[in-house]
Order: structure tokens, then C-alpha cells, then sequence
């Protein structure tokens, strides 16, 4: 399907939040390590707007507060201090973030400030223990530019990044600091991108110049994307955190997607005159119909002493079946509502039964009971009633938004680049000063010395990779855009006695290859490469024995190269052995010899491969054999 995204008015602005990869984190001394061995402190907090705050907080917000839950805070001693706990003042900004972000701005095209001033942005999910994030802004304008046009950079920040969410409960939402306070390099976008294959060019080519610095983190997580997605008619929608760029296109498309059959379900609901006032928040108890039902849902919430509600959405009839994104009906619009809000399961809708062990004659009961006609639809909650009370309400609110098509809205993504509700979109985020910290002037001698230091541009580097590096130039090309070109380059300074070929060839097509084969990849850490071609370099394994290592890496990430190698049984081979080895099989193969003469050779070398494979280089072994036959014909003339 051919969509025009320009006349549908698309509008996009990308936000990019890279963690920099500093000796330590933004506001304090600690390093940046994270742990998953299990936590040394814990406390209780529960976070406690002012009134004034209060005052403009966003609906979600405020019954987030109004939950009551306890925030618990998982700690350690080596990675987390008082700062973080919120028991002592910020320190000065770590000035290595600094230097990286402007390095990264002025790669950018991008105008740093004369002054960074450190900004308190309220949060208050429970993820900052201070009840804020802090952040500033460290150059403004910049731009990236792109097949379809040059895309305006709003604004360079920095940032600490929030604690981990390592759970909840209806009580309580658990969070681990280490990972609070880690600098972040956020990248925001004018709104002014019109495609989707344009989003994810864009956000790939910011992540390529932030790689090019060589001082940023990279692994899962490390990278965290937000978008924003509109058109002509929607609304504006954000979509958070999304770690794969490869599914930004896919987002996009699919949200707009989102928006176009909300606006089809607002016309075809105008078209059936639906007025506002015609969905009523009436509440009816139907426990009684499904007193026998084979719904194992609704047995279990009846059992519990909970009930059955039933809500009428009339003229809604086939609405809530109604497909607008793959395998997201706009029934699972109200039930991410009434999930949210009401915190149970979800809904069933008459749209969709009878189904779920519900019987086509408790629907027919349950449509007589609300005196339904064959154009309503009902909706019910089996739970608890208060929550059932919540989630119908909500329902109805979302209902009502469906008459005016699409609801601003925070969306999280699904790995099939779908995405679901989160929370409504929050006002303008409430800025106001850190007075901890002091306003930090910077320099002309600082940009001067930064902009001497800036990476080399990315043509020189595809030169060097030709002519110093011997790579063919489709390979310097992919190492350039490789999401590993820092790797490669360290690799390369490290080990000079290894072909940087190989080093690339590793990277790039090893790494695909075994992707390709279904091996979980992302598992193989920087670690893990650093160490194999450190043992390649000693010469404990050949490099026919790469892909076994790292496929076994990929499936046993917690084990090291050194494990691998002995699991695997790779030891590398002696020329010794080698040489024991081509022995005992001229020794076995003397009659092949003798007829052959030196053409026994090829035969002989399949042989000897096939028992050395991955434990001595090709090559020698090749000039192993020759040797030996050579002597043995040269002993027998
Ligand atoms: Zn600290």
C-alpha cells in the first residue's frame, strides 16, 4: 500500500537519549557499572508533590500520587552514593560529559550556549529519588542533513539518566539506582520530518555521529528514542523510549496507520448521529447472567467476590472490532483504558462473543438485560467492583474521545511495532532551576581545544580504512555505518598483528551471519569481542574457530572467551601436534602418496582440516603438508 505521508500531513520530531560512556556519572563520582547481582541497601520513599506542584500536575500524575504506592529503592555501595539517595547536593557536572556533548554539538552544526544552566524537570513516577530530573541545554540549532531536506536540531542536553524499574505491584514500584545519574545526550529534532523512512534515516545518521565520538555506551538500553507523530486532522501522539531503530519506520507508519482509522471510526460515528450525551457512565450488575458460564475470567472474579459490569455503548455496534493497527482493534483502545485506570485485566465486548468460553446465550441475556439493540455494543469488566467501577468509567471517557478522533496520548511500543496506551500526554514539562548547582560558563579556549579534537570526518575515515587498513571499499563502507565502527577502530590500535580485514569482517559479516541464523547476537558484549581477538592475537585459537566462539557466546553470554574456548574444546594446536598429526596421516595414506606424488596434496589436505578445523590457521597447516610430502618424496627419490 502506497501512502502519501506529505498529503497526510505528517509531522515527526525524533528525541534521542544516548548514555555517554564517562569514567563516572553526571552529578557525582560513582562509576558507571550496572549490577545485577542482588542489591545491598534498601529504602522506602513515597513522594510527596507540594501542593503547589499539585496544583498543575497532569491527571496521571496526580492519581499516581493518589495510588499512594511506596517507591523502594534497591542500592549498592560501590555504585551508588548519598547523591543519588537524595542525602546530599549534586556535585559539580562531570566535565568529561560536557566535553563529549559539546564535541557531539559542534559535530552537529550545532551553536553551544555561553552559560549551562542546570534545570530541575519534574518526574514523578517514582524514578528520580529527588522527585525531578536534571538536565541542560548545551547547544542549540544544528542540523542533519537528508535525502528528503536538511531536518533542523532544536536543542543539545544533558541529562542524568532515571533509576531502573525493576517492577510493581498494586503497592509498590520497585527501582534500582545504579543507573541513576548516568549522562545522557539528548538530541531533539524539529518536528518536521514527513516520512517514515526519513524518521529512521535521521535517528541512524544522529546515532552515527554520536558513535563517531567513540565516547558513548552501546549495548541494549544504552540508546533510547522518543517520537512524536502527528497528522492533519489527529493529534499529536508520543511514543517513549523505544531502544531499536530498525523498528522507528515501522512505528511510524503503523501509528499513522492509527490515526487514520480513529478519524474513519469518528466519521462512520458522526454518520450515526452519536451524540456525546448518548454514552452514559450506567453501570449495570450482570454477575447473575454468568452464573454457570464456562468463562474461566469471569468465574475467577465471581468466585473472588467480585462482579460482572456491563456498560452500553449504543451505536457502537462493529466499531470495537474494527482493525487500526495489525491485531489492534479499537476494543483494545478501551481496554488499555480500562486497564490503566482501573488496573484490571482488561474487557469483553459484545463485538467480539460470543468467545472466551462466554456462550452465545449469555450474550443474548446479557443484550436483553440492557435492552440492547442489534447496533449497541456492551462492554463488561469482571473484577472487583471498585475496579470494575474505574475501568467502565474510563471506558466511557475514551468512548466519548472517539467522537472527536484521536486522544493525545503517551504510547509505549510492542516489539512488532505496534504500540498501546500508557497515559494521557502531560502539559509542558514544569522546569525551574537547580540552585545546587552553579551556572558553568563556557569557554572560548574550551570549544577551540574541543573542535581540534573532533573525529575525523567520516570520508577521511572510509580512506584510511582503504588504503591504511587494506579493507575492499564496500567493507570500509559498511564498518563506517557500522553501529561497531568505534569497536573496529579500538580493535585495530589494539591488535596490530591481526588483519584489520579480519577485525571488520568479524564485526560486520560474522556477527549478521550468525544473526541470520537465529543466534541471539545482541548477547556478545564488547567484552566478549575483545577478548576473543586478544586470544586470537596470542594465538590461542585460529580464526577459523570465530564464528563457534561467538555462537557459543551468543547462548552462554555469562561465560567468558576463555570458557568458550575450553567448552568448545579449541585449544589451539602446536606446530608439534600439527606436525604429529600430518605424520601419523602420511603414515596412514602412504599408498595415495606414492601413486599421487605431490598431487595427493588436496586429498590429504581435507583429510588433515577436518581434524584440525578451528584449532590451527588454514595456512599453516597447507605449508605443514607441503613440507612433509615434499620430504617424504624427496627421501624416497
Ligand atoms: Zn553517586
Amino acid at each position: 500500500m502506497d501512502i502519501d505521508y506529505r498529503a497526510l500531513g505528517l509531522k515527526v520530531g525524533l528525541e534521542m537519549h544516548q548514555q555517554l560512556n564517562t569514567k563516572h556519572k553526571l552529578f557525582c563520582r560513582c562509576p558507571l557499572r550496572l549490577r545485577q547481582d542482588k542489591p545491598e541497601v534498601y529504602f522506602l520513599r513515597r513522594l510527596r508533590p507540594t501542593p503547589s506542584e499539585l496544583g498543575e500536575i497532569d491527571p496521571a500524575a496526580l492519581f499516581e500520587y493518589k495510588r499512594g504506592r511506596f517507591y523502594v529503592y534497591e542500592s549498592y555501595e560501590d555504585n551508588v552514593c548519598l547523591v543519588e539517595h537524595d542525602e546530599e547536593p549534586p556535585h559539580e557536572m562531570n566535565p568529561e560529559a560536557i566535553d563529549i556533548a559539546l564535541e557531539v554539538a559542534l559535530m552537529l552544526h550545532a551553536k553551544p550556549v555561553d552559560e549551562i544552566h542546570v534545570m530541575r524537570k519534574v518526574v514523578i513516577d517514582g524514578s528520580n529519588t529527588t522527585g525531578f530530573q536534571r538536565t541542560a541545554v548545551i547547544a542549540l540549532g544544528g542540523y542533519i542533513d537528508d535525502l528528503e531536506g536538511r531536518v533542523p536540531l532544536e536543542t543539545i542536553c544533558l541529562e542524568e539518566d532515571a533509576a531502573r524499574k525493576m517492577g510493581e505491584s498494586e503497592k509498590e514500584v520497585r527501582y534500582r539506582l545504579d543507573r541513576l545519574g548516568f549522562p545522557l545526550i539528548e538530541v531533539t529534532t524539529a518536528p518536521v520530518i514527513h516520512s517514515p523512512a526519513q524518521a529512521e534515516r535521521v535517528a541512524y545518521k544522529i546515532g552515527q555521529v554520536l558513535r563517531m565520538t567513540g565516547r558513548v555506551r552501546r549495548g541494549l538500553g544504552t540508546i533510547r528514542q522518543d517520537l512524536n507523530i502527528s497528522i492533519k486532522g489527529g493529534a499529536k501522539i508520543e511514543i517513549k523510549g523505544v531502544q531499536r531503530l530498525d523498528l522507528l519506520a515501522k512505528i511510524v507508519e503503523y501509528e499513522v496507520l492509527r490515526q487514520l482509522n480513529l478519524l474513519r471510526i469518528r466519521d462512520e460515528l458522526l454518520r450515526r448521529n452519536v451524540k456525546e450525551e448518548d454514552i452514559v457512565p450506567d453501570f449495570i450488575d450482570v454477575s447473575h447472567v454468568f452464573r454457570n458460564t464456562r468463562s474461566r475470567v469471569i468465574r475467577r472474579a465471581l468466585s473472588s467476590e467480585g462482579v460482572v459490569l456491563a456498560l452500553k455503548l449504543p451505536n457502537f455496534a462493529g466499531l470495537l472490532g474494527y482493525e487500526i493497527q495489525p491485531k489492534k482493534r479499537f476494543g483494545t483502545e478501551l481496554s488499555d483504558y480500562a486497564r490503566f485506570w482501573g488496573g484490571v485485566g482488561g474487557i469483553f465486548h459484545t463485538d467480539e462473543l460470543p468467545k472466551y468460553g462466554i456462550s452465545g446465550d449469555e450474550v443474548a441475556k446479557l443484550r436483553a438485560e440492557l435492552g440492547c439493540g442489534e447496533r449497541d455494543c456492551v462492554v463488561l469488566v469482571a473484577d472487583d467492583e471498585e475496579k470494575a467501577k474505574r475501568a467502565l468509567e474510563a471506558v466511557v471517557e475514551r468512548a466519548i474521545m472517539a467522537l472527536k478522533g484521536v486522544p493525545e496520548e503517551t504510547r509505549g511500543y510492542n516489539p512488532d511495532g505496534t504500540t498501546h496506551y500508557s497515559r494521557p500526554r502531560p502539559g509542558a514539562a514544569r522546569m525551574y532551576p537547580e540552585t545546587d548547582i552553579r551556572p558553568i560558563l563556557i569557554t572560548m579556549d574550551r570549544i577551540e581545544r574541543i573542535l581540534k579534537m573532533l573525529p575525523e570526518p567520516p570520508e577521511v575515515k572510509l580512506r584510511k580504512f582503504i588504503e591504511e587498513y587494506g579493507l575492499s571499499k564496500e567493507l570500509a563502507r559498511q564498518m563506517i555505518h557500522s553501529y561497531r565502527l568505534d569497536l573496529f577502530e579500538r580493535l585495530v590500535t589494539e591488535f596490530p598483528r591481526l588483519p584489520p580485514r579480519l577485525i571488520a569482517v568479524t564485526l560486520e559479516q560474522t556477527m549478521k551471519s550468525l544473526a541470520r541464523e537465529g543466534l541471539p547476537v545482541d548477547n556478545i558484549g564488547d567484552e566478549h569481542l575483545m577478548d576473543l581477538f586478544k586470544a586470537l592475537s596470542e594465538g590461542l585459537i585460529a580464526k577459523e574457530a570465530i564464528p563457534n566462539v561467538l555462537g557459543y557466546l551468543a547462548k552462554n553470554p555469562e561465560k567468558s572467551v576463555k570458557e568458550a574456548i575450553k567448552e568448545l574444546g579449541l585449544r589451539a594446536l602446536s606446530i608439534e601436534e600439527l606436525d604429529g598429526l600430518i605424520e601419523s596421516l602420511l603414515k596412514e595414506n602412504e599408498e595415495l602418496v606414492r601413486k599421487r606424488g605431490a598431487q595427493a596434496w588436496q586429498p590429504l589436505m581435507g583429510m588433515l582440516m577436518k581434524r584440525v578445523r578451528g584449532k590451527i590457521d588454514g595456512r599453516t597447516v597447507a605449508d605443514r603438508l607441503k613440507l612433509h610430502i615434499s620430504k617424504l618424496l624427496s627421501a624416497k627419490s
